[in-house]
């Protein structure tokens, strides 16, 4: 990884103390600033909903890193993908969760299709159609797309947390791609 140092450490120092840190959120810091804040490796991209969240909160929360953001393109072929979906992942995750910004309640929401679609974008595939890219068919009918049952989880074969897999693109939410 070339590291560039496009900004000075001060410009983290509200986040380097109180920010929400993880390795996403820290390969951010490092890159932009070209210093090594994060004890557990460099480059890490997004991987899930709440990674993305530290992500938004930080570039929201130091403005001048949201300006040199997209150099992260040139970290790895994840980042770059990342980056170039940057906005629709956004989009998503605020439809989905409208409230996520919160430390508390957005922290741990649930983002099954801000998740999809973080899936699709680093395998750069493309959209199920059939399924709306939810990875979802029909809801089953025993448990009426609940996934519980009887006070415990629903054990219907080819349940899967209420719905069946769709059979396009196997439960992703995409086809094709590379991973
Ligand atoms: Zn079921
Ligand atoms: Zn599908």
């Amino acid at each position: 990884m070339t590291t560039t140092a496009l900004l000075p450490l001060t410009s983290f120092t509200n986040w380097l103390a109180f920010g929400e840190r993880g390795l996403s959120s820290e390969a951010i810091v490092t890159h932009l600033t070209g210093s090594a804040v994060s004890r557990w490796g460099h480059g890490d991209h997004p991987h899930d909903p709440a990674d993305f969240r530290r992500c938004v909160v930080l570039l929201e929360a130091v403005p001048v890193a949201g300006l040199t953001f997209p150099t992260m393109r040139t970290v790895s072929p994840a980042w770059a993908r990342l980056v170039d979906a940057w906005d629709e992942i956004l989009a998503e995750l605020t439809a989905e969760v409208p409230g996520f910004r919160d430390r508390d309640s957005g922290g741990s929401a649930s983002a099954p299709r801000t998740y999809a679609l973080m899936q699709r974008v680093l395998a750069a595939g493309t959209r199920c159609e059939p399924c709306d890219g939810t990875g979802k068919a029909e809801a089953c009918p025993k448990c009426h797309g609940t996934g519980r049952r009887a006070g415990g989880r629903c054990r219907n074969e080819g349940c899967a947390a209420g719905h069946f897999y769709c059979r396009t693109c196997r439960g992703r939410g995409y086809t094709g791609g590379d991973r």
